[in-house]
């Protein structure tokens, strides 16, 4: 990597630490020209092998298309997309995985979106799980059902 002050084509590293969730590098370089300092970061590569057999770098980008379509019509904001795009690439990275099935990333939607909009999650899911019939729609309404439910039992009674 060049020195970005002076271009010299070589620098040393002089301290290299983790981040908190070690999903990327983050190296202090010192150049041994002009003797100035600077960072860089390091983060893995992350390939997304489409059914295809192409594979190209995870995009959160295409994640957020993907949802959007789903979301039509739903009190969803790109702020609330753009987040569900970030925990989706947290999830996958902390898989450890180099490169994961298209299929995978739809998978790694649907907790973030049943918790963002249970209609949206409907209609995504029932393309990712291949909802086939109406059955299949009804069980996963019981579940979204069942579970509302739990969480709303679980909220502490109050006294008396
Ligand atoms: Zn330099």
């Amino acid at each position: 990597m060049h020195c970005p002050f002076c271009r010299h084509p070589d620098s040393r590293v002089v301290d290299s630490r983790t981040s908190d969730d070690g999903a990327t590098i983050r190296r202090r370089r010192q150049c041994p020209n002009c003797s100035r300092r600077f960072s860089t970061s390091e983060t893995a590569s992350l390939s997304v092998l489409k059914r295809s057999g192409v594979s190209e770098p995870f995009s959160r980008a295409k994640v957020i298309s993907g949802v959007r379509k789903a979301c039509q019509g739903r009190p969803v904001s790109d702020d609330q997309l753009a987040m569900l795009a970030q925990r989706v690439e947290e999830s996958i990275r902390s898989s450890g995985q180099a490169e994961i099935d298209a299929h995978q990333v739809g998978l790694s939607i649907l907790q973030p979106l049943q918790e963002l909009d249970v209609v949206a999650y409907l209609r995504f899911a029932s393309v990712y799980q291949g909802f086939d019939t109406l059955e299949d729609f009804e069980s996963a309404i019981a579940r979204l059902r069942a579970e509302a439910k739990q969480n709303g039992e679980s909220v502490p009674e109050s006294a008396g």
